[in-house]
Order: structure tokens, then C-alpha cells, then sequence
């Protein structure tokens, strides 16, 4: 019984647009005016989430571009998210992984291309021992 009104109101409305003259084209933007519920379509959810995190989706991009050019960046994964001390960024080369702030000043791009030779570091000889200027100057050394 609870329903009865909303039938009511869209019979109206299906009526009302049946018996409209053509040139009262305004009645039909009075259909938006119908309660929300009689006119909600449901969406996949990914026509609303079309990318869960695009920023995320650029890191991958720029690492996999990274790790198509250079040798020792097999299975490092990047992705964004809380880092120690609020920097920018965090490579956990140990364990393979770069981490990157939300609220990260310099370019993503600028940041990746910094990370990975954290970790090409370590992987070159298990030691951390190129410091923070990098790439190295070396670099193309590692070029694959
Ligand atoms: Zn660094």
C-alpha cells in the first residue's frame, strides 16, 4: 500500500506525457522533478570509480617505463601512501617497494626516476653506497 502513491504519480506521468502535445516539450523537464527513487538507475560501479586512484595508476605507469629501460627493476612495486618523517617519498629497497605521498611536492615523475636507483643501488651489490645524488652518474651503465 505504502507504494501506491509513487504508482500513482508515475501513472500521471506516464499519462501526462502520452496526451502532451508535442510542443510542450517543458513538461518533460518536469520529469526530473519526480522523486529520486522512480528515477535512479543503478550504474556499475565502475562507471563510478572509473580509476580507483589515477595518481596510482601513473606510478605504475612511469615504473614499468623505468623498468623497461633499466636492468634490476624486476617486481618493484610502487605505490601511494603514508611515508616516515613526511617525505615525499620512500623507497623500502630491501623490499622492493617505493612509497609515495599524497602529498608529494615534486613531480611524479621526478620522484619515480629517483626511487628506482635507490633500489638498483642495492640490488647492484647489496649496498646502499651511492648516496642521494641520483641517478648516478653512471647510469647508463644499467641501461638494458
Ligand atoms: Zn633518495
Amino acid at each position: 500500500m505504502r507504494r501506491f502513491p509513487i504508482i500513482a504519480a508515475l501513472a500521471a506521468l506516464v499519462l501526462a506525457l502520452a496526451v502532451l502535445p508535442v510542443f510542450a516539450r517543458p513538461a518533460v523537464v518536469s520529469a526530473a522533478k519526480v522523486p529520486p527513487v522512480a528515477l535512479a538507475v543503478p550504474r556499475p560501479v565502475a562507471a563510478r570509480f572509473p580509476s580507483l586512484d589515477p595518481e596510482a595508476d601513473t606510478a605504475h605507469a612511469l615504473l614499468r617505463e623505468l623498468a623497461a629501460t633499466y636492468r634490476l627493476l624486476d617486481g618493484v612495486t610502487i605505490r601511494i601512501g603514508a611515508t616516515p618523517r613526511g617525505e615525499q617519498a620512500v623507497a623500502y629497497y630491501a623490499q622492493s617497494e617505493i612509497v609515495v605521498s599524497p602529498d608529494h611536492a615534486a613531480s611524479l615523475r621526478k620522484i619515480v626516476r629517483h626511487e628506482i636507483w635507490h633500489i638498483i643501488d642495492w640490488r647492484d651489490n647489496g649496498r646502499i653506497d651511492w648516496g642521494e645524488s641520483l641517478p648516478p652518474a653512471n647510469a647508463a651503465d644499467y641501461l638494458k
